[in-house]
């Protein structure tokens, strides 16, 4: 009986790999025609500066609605275009409606934008934002591109390079998911950054109010580093108002999460008070 259940539990695990490799290959096949088959689309989630609670950025993040199968994550899709190469058209993609819809939203917005580490490594990549910021009359300093810790880290020299050439062009470069890596703190004064963006499961621990001091000891030491070494610190992940308020206190200046705004296609953040975009008559005409 026991081996008979084993048996089982062994087809019913082949069964399961075998729907994933066959969601993973479908995938695959069809987010090569996500674009053209106008499948995708950028939502945007504000990034708050936490003590006026004024929004400072947007960042874009892609959705795809597959035809068939719905919404599927980024953190799905994204891993299967790295693999095929896919990504630099895809990424060529978000960085072009980004810079476009950014020119509709107010001045005073960043939009930051994901990059992977495939269009990193590919020596164009400043050239091509050079002519993207140049077609979108966007000025560099309103785009800031975010890498994952993991990305810069495959391979530092070269990033740190990349990173300089990026900056050079007047764009502000943000490192990702801080935290999830193996980063430590006196690297980041190696790399050309502006912005620190800590991962959302280290604001995790300091949910409900309770007393984390481990989390808090962290947190804090990374604030006095990034201050000392002029980078804007963003808190991802800020689900609750203890959260927020944990980190106000330790010093962290930005925060985004769900508790001060979902992902939303860029039509609601043109309805939000902070969204507004430019009117017409506030516009200097030369
Ligand atoms: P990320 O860049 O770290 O983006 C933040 C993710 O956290 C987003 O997930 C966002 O929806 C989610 N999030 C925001 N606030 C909260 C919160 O309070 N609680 C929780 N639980 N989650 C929150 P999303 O949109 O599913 O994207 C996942 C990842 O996929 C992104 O992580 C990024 O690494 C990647 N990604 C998304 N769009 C692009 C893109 O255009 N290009 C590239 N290369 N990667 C992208
Ligand atoms: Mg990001
Ligand atoms: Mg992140
Ligand atoms: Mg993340």
């Amino acid at each position: 009986r026991a081996k008979r259940t084993g048996k089982n539990a062994v087809r019913r695990y082949a069964s399961a790999l075998g729907e994933a490799e066959s969601r993973r290959a479908l995938l695959e096949r069809d987010v090569q025609h996500a674009a053209e088959r106008g499948e995708l689309a950028l939502h945007y989630q504000p990034l708050f500066e936490l003590r006026a609670r004024r929004a400072v950025k947007v960042e874009a993040l892609l959705r795809w609605t597959h035809p068939g199968l719905g919404p599927v994550s980024p953190s799905e899709f994204i891993p299967l275009a790295e693999a095929t190469g896919l990504i630099r058209p895809l990424g060529e993609w978000v960085l072009r409606q980004a810079c476009a819809d950014a020119r509709r939203l107010p001045d005073a917005l960043v939009v930051a934008v994901n990059v992977s580490p495939v269009q990193l490594e590919d020596g164009d990549f400043p050239a091509l934002v050079q002519a993207v910021l140049h077609e979108s009359g966007l000025p560099p300093e309103r785009l800031e591109l975010e890498l994952t810790e993991t990305a810069v880290m495959r391979d530092v020299d070269r990033a740190r390079h990349a990173l300089g050439q990026l900056r050079a062009l007047g764009v502000r470069v943000a490192l990702d998911d801080f935290g999830t890596g193996h980063t430590s703190l006196s690297s980041l004064r190696d790399l050309p950054l502006d912005t620190v963006k800590i991962d959302r499961s280290f604001v995790a621990d300091l949910r409900g109010g309770h007393a984390q001091p481990f989390a808090r000891t962290l947190l804090g030491a990374l604030l006095q580093v990034a201050d000392l070494l002029d980078l804007e610190v963003v808190a991802e992940g800020l689900e609750d108002d203890a959260q927020l308020q944990a980190l106000h206190h330790l010093g962290c200046h930005v925060g985004q999460g769900y508790l001060l705004g979902r992902p939303a296609p860029l039509s609601d953040v043109l309805d939000t008070p902070w969204g507004q975009p430019p009117r017409e008559e506030d516009t200097v005409t030369a």
